[in-house]
């Protein structure tokens, strides 16, 4: 392929909460750039994944689900990123579950009816489906109801067809040069994804609200001679919550700054030292000069 056939564009991921968006971007790409928990409102602001192939560069925007009904400041703002990505977008990769599609995915699927741009629909989880002619009648009834430029059941978790998504996907890309350097994976810089990784290791040991009243602000990421030294503030928005982050005589803290250790000390590739400090701001998810502080895109 000579240098003028070059293909690169944008890539929209939508789709409800929990269909396994971040996790679909994250095995495109290779690698971690978005968390992933299994509970809604996991990933909270915009996140590039980027893939490059030897003609192709496929620019993932992983986004925020999106919420029927958004209460604050912050879901309003996540809806609003979602859509905008949409907007900016060369090309929708819708994901829905295998077998079920719930009142959320309909809200989705007649946004994006309005939209010109080409949509390709993953069905995720497959893996999920033992006996794979199940899939059939829910494949069926997408087909019939919007005319899609490819309807493709995949297993994010298991990277099941994987490459073929990614082969329909980059087909529909414009001739362009590439958009970022080969050598990117992801547009956010290393505070963005060690802030990410401890909220994610604190929403999955959290239970019921606490984990949407959480945010992660990393203060300072510094190298020295035994390794990294990470220090993060974990705001809360009630006394109350401080105590279920902090836990009994400290062990909730304690194992989540031991899970983002061991876990950092991996991607970063050398011993970590993850101190966490929590903090008490009341309501930051409605208030919109606290959000900005904390990273998320209000404009
Ligand atoms: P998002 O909210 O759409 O970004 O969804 P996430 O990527 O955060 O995933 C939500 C949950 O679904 C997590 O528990 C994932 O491990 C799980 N998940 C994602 N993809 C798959 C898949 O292909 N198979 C199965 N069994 N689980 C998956
Ligand atoms: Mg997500």
């Amino acid at each position: 392929m000579n240098e003028t056939g070059f293909q690169a564009g944008f890539i929209a991921v939508v789709g409800r909460p929990n269909v396994g968006k971040s996790t679909l971007v994250n095995a495109l790409v290779g690698r971690k750039v978005s968390i992933v928990t299994p509970k809604p409102q996991t990933t909270r602001h915009r996140v590039l994944g980027i893939v490059n192939e030897p003609a192709r560069q496929l620019v993932f925007v992983d986004t925020p689900g999106l919420h029927a009904r958004a209460k604050n400041v912050m879901n309003r703002s996540m809806n609003r990123v979602s859509m905008a990505s949409i907007a900016d977008a060369d090309v929708v990769l819708m994901v829905v579950e295998a077998l079920r599609l719930k009142r959320e995915d309909e809200v989705v699927l007649e946004r994006l009816s309005a939209s010109p741009l080409p949509v390709v629909l993953a069905v995720n989880k497959i893996d999920l489906v033992k006996d794979k002619k199940k899939l059939l009648p829910l494949l069926a009834e997408l087909t019939a109801r919007q005319s899609f430029a490819a309807i493709i059941p995949v297993s994010a978790l298991k990277g099941e067809q994987l490459a073929s998504l990614r082969e329909e996907l980059g087909a529909l890309l414009p001739v362009s040069p590439p958009l970022y350097p080969s050598s990117m994976q992801s547009d956010r810089d290393q505070g963005f994804h060690v802030g990410e990784i401890i909220r994610e290791k604190l929403m999955w040991r959290l239970d019921q609200e606490v984990p949407y009243g959480i945010a992660v602000e990393v203060e300072k990421i510094e190298t020295t001679d035994e390794g990294v030294r990470i220090s993060a503030v974990i705001w809360v928005e009630r006394a109350g919550q401080k105590a279920i982050v902090i836990g009994k005589q400290g062990k909730m803290l304690k194992e989540v700054g031991r899970a983002a250790r061991l876990e950092l000390r991996e991607t970063l590739g050398q011993p970590v030292h993850v101190e966490l400090w929590v903090k008490v701001r009341e309501n930051w998810s409605d208030n919109e000069r606290a959000l900005r502080q904390l990273g998320h895109d209000l404009t």
